[in-house]
């Protein structure tokens, strides 16, 4: 069944992470056994629900965190950590649904978004490898005019973006692949698991109270929550639905409204054995986070211990693309010619909770139950801002939440059992857009 296959798939590409296999991972936290209360009940420990555990801790509430499996074992812990400013819907659905001046308030708070990263670093003391630098690539002429309208539109929302072309592409990256780049400095990227484990402990300092291997079963609504796990239950006023597309895989009933709304698609990465340092240098000069304009995107950058972490490909159905490591290493191949026969140590991947339109999807269940979903492969910074704040919201202050709110989502054709084929279908039709 889909919904089995999913944890399954997602259990099997964690075993060879590079992340996991460079962080020491503290003893596990034991799950939750037997009855206990708190003004909030946040389920999922990825950056989403620690963001939101840790700033509504901050305003004097207590938390309890409730994680399936391990604090960051999720999208969190995988991603390629780059930290972006923007949407992976672009400003569009934005502008389309809210207006001009609240789609730059939504803009202006992507790049809250990035800025809150490094603030927490240096408010926790969290060593997660943070560089600030990102470079956008095309790969056609036709890529190239996309890319250099996005470059102009940063440039006018103050984020100073330097554009290179032909031959002045070799300032940005050293690869035949590329005809246009451009680069910033606002945006970045870290180590996500290292970053996520230091949310947790930053959490835990503050009395947040972390369950792990306790997934959600069962969540009954009201005035008074209460969220079920097999050996425990908590009784809160606020809860945060931070689940991200593994959500209804534990808990079918846990939020049928909004499930179908999302899709989980597979995107995967390797890592390589540690490069010469002067090489990386060479081949990315200012050693920022790469990714190109494609729909089905490369995303690139070196780790701090010089190892080329190299992202890309989706699958739409829960399968493990066959042949991955050997796919992905040519693919890394053709963009840095150089790596063609680096060793590949590491081989994972994650899934992503895309929305119909790639607009976060953020908002209300009845008045106490709040979710957090739908940041379409575009979460390492803005999961931080959500959680920031759906804190804000449930302290009181329910403004800029509104913002998101406010956006419309549509259901994927087919509802939560057949949107993948339909999905996959429209999704081939993006990839003949981008050979054209
Ligand atoms: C391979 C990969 C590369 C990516 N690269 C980038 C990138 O470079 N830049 C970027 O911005 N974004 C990237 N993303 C996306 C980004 O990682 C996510 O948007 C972000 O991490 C989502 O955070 P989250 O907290 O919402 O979800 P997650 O980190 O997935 O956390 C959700 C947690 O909830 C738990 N959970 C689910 N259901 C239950 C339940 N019923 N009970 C208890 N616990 C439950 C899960 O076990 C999980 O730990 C990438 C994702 C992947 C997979």
């Amino acid at each position: 069944m889909f919904q089995r296959s999913l944890i399954g798939s997602d259990t099997q590409l964690n075993q060879t992470s590079y992340y996991e296999a460079s962080v020491q991972r503290p003893r596990a936290m034991a799950p939750l056994l037997g009855a206990i209360t708190a003004d909030v009940v946040v389920v999922g420990a990825g950056f989403a629900g620690l963001s939101a555990a840790l700033e509504l801790s901050a305003r004097g509430l207590s938390v309890v965190v409730l994680e399936a499996d391990r604090i960051g074992s999720g999208a969190s812990g995988r991603n390629g950590g780059q930290a972006i400013v923007g949407y992976a819907s672009g400003q569009g659905p934005f502008e389309q649904q809210l207006g001009a001046a609240d789609a730059q308030r939504a803009w202006d708070m992507s790049v809250e978004a990035v800025n809150l990263i490094e603030q927490r670093i240096a408010l926790h003391g969290i060593p997660c490898d943070w560089r600030r630098g990102y470079t956008y690539v095309a790969d056609s002429p036709k890529k190239a005019r996309a890319l250099r309208e996005e470059c102009d539109d940063h440039n006018a929302r103050g984020i100073a973006s330097e554009w290179a072309e032909g031959a002045d592409v070799a300032r940005f990256i050293q690869s035949p692949r590329y005809v246009a780049a451009f680069h910033e400095t606002t945006s970045g990227h870290l180590h996500p698991l290292k970053y996520a484990l230091g949310l947790a402990s930053a959490a835990q300092a503050a009395g947040v109270r972390i369950f792990e291997g306790s997934p959600v079963t069962a969540l009954t609504r009201g005035s008074r929550l209460v969220a079920s796990t097999p050996q425990g239950q908590v009784t809160a006023r606020f809860g945060v639905l931070a689940g991200n597309c593994m959500l209804p895989e534990y808990g079918p009933k846990l939020a049928p409204e909004i499930a179908p709304r999302i899709m989980p698609v597979g995107t995967y990465m390797i890592g390589t054995a540690p490069l010469d340092p002067a090489l990386c240098e060479r081949l990315i000069p200012n050693l920022a986070a790469v990714c190109d304009n494609n729909f089905v995107l490369d995303y690139f950058r070196f780790s701090a211990d010089h190892r080329m972490l190299f992202g890309g490909r989706v699958s739409y159905t829960a399968m493990t693309p066959p042949n991955l490591k050997r796919l992905m290493a040519q693919r890394m191949g053709e963009v840095f010619p150089a790596l063609k026969e680096a060793p590949v140590e590491y081989v994972w991947g994650g899934f992503v909770d895309i929305s119909m339109n790639r607009a976060p999807d953020f908002g209300r269940l009845g008045d106490n139950l709040y979710y957090l979903q739908g940041f379409s492969g575009h979460g390492v910074a803005l999961t931080g801002l959500a959680g920031q704040l759906v804190a804000e919201t449930i302290a009181g202050q329910a403004g800029r939440f509104d913002v998101f709110a406010r956006l419309k989502h549509r259901e994927f054709p087919g509802g939560a059992w057949m949107r993948t084929p339909s999905l996959a279908l429209g999704m081939l039709w993006h990839r003949l857009k981008d050979a054209l």
